[in-house]
């Protein structure tokens, strides 16, 4: 039986009533960030928020996700694409892999074109440490559109 890659997501508190559509539509279609997995099965073994900023929920939440066996940790989309983008996203990052020697992916789902629009106009994605973070989960145009 093939190894499923056992990943855990920790999104925005800004979203959390969100009940994770589009980030298990992406990962079931191998999506945005998910492609990278391309034909190895996934598991979404956590599945949580930050908790408000600062994002103290972060310190906790991967030793549960670790306990069920997560080996790569999200960062959800909606960290990069909320007004404004989360200001810790690259600190989370650095703590989770330095504490836990975790890989850390920036996003889930593909940027849905609407954010795409706006961010452009304000520029927020200019930086080229964002270029970086985007990268993922920036998909075409019609990928974009059907996420919006
Ligand atoms: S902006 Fe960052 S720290 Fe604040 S609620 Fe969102 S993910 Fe958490």
């Amino acid at each position: 039986m093939a190894v499923k890659k056992k990943i855990g997501i920790i999104i925005c508190d800004r979203y959390h009533r969100c009940a994770g559509g589009k980030c298990f539509r992406s990962a079931r279609d191998k999506e945005g960030a998910f492609s990278r997995y391309g034909n190895q099965e996934i598991e979404i073994v956590g599945f949580t928020t930050c908790d408000g900023c600062p994002g103290g929920n972060v310190e906790y939440a991967v030793d549960e996700m670790m306990a069920n066996g997560a080996e790569v940790i999200h960062l959800a989309t909606g960290l990069i694409v909320g007004y404004p983008p989360c200001p810790y996203i690259q600190d989370f990052h650095d703590f989770i892999t330095t504490k836990y020697g975790l890989e850390v992916v920036f996003g889930t789902h593909p940027i849905p074109e609407k954010y795409k629009l706006i961010h452009d106009q304000l520029g927020t994605w200019k930086e080229p440490r964002w270029q970086e973070i985007i990268k993922p989960t920036m998909p075409d145009q019609k990928t974009r559109l059907a996420y919006d």
